[in-house]
């Protein structure tokens, strides 16, 4: 078939060599990838080592707006490259996130965020307060912090 038979809608779809020019470069075992044996161990104090090797990771430097990160079950998606072994306090955030996912379930928990977000709103007229004040944000943050200074006592005595 000659390229002047095709639809321009399939004319428009971005073909191999394109996609193989844009993708040039990226490493794409870092942009989707497993977390290490050793991050398992390294974040054992906010989720289950067994919970915690069944996360995927993606690495996208494109959430929207002010997110640096977002977890939907065991995806979590943060907006900047994370080598295996660079302890990172964001992390241990959404993998916070994982461990309520796994606890309450994805309705459950979907169902409760939502609904502490959206009486946030209400109540409190301010999109950033509204999120902040959710016990599932207040919770992750809390354990993260806890988790980081932790480390910072003791650095030699994880990992
Ligand atoms: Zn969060």
């Amino acid at each position: 078939m000659s390229s002047q038979a095709r639809s321009p809608r399939k004319r428009s779809l971005p073909t191999a060599a394109a996609l193989k020019r844009a993708l040039h470069g990226i490493d794409l075992g870092r942009v989707v990838r497993r977390l290490s044996p050793g991050e398992t161990a390294l974040y054992a104090a906010v989720v289950d080592p067994q919970l915690a090797r069944r996360v995927w990771l993606l690495q996208i430097p494109m959430l929207p707006g002010p997110y640096a990160g977002l977890t939907l079950w065991r995806l979590v998606v943060i907006e900047r490259w994370l080598e295996p072994e660079h302890p990172s306090a964001l992390l241990a955030h959404e993998l916070v996130h994982v461990r309520q996912f796994h606890e309450q379930g994805i309705v459950r928990f979907t169902f409760d965020y939502n609904k502490a977000f959206a009486a946030g709103l209400v109540t409190q007229r301010s999109w950033s307060k509204a999120y902040r004040a959710i016990p599932a944000e207040v919770e992750a943050r809390r354990e993260a912090t806890r988790w980081a200074m932790q480390r910072s006592e003791a650095p030699r005595s994880v990992v």
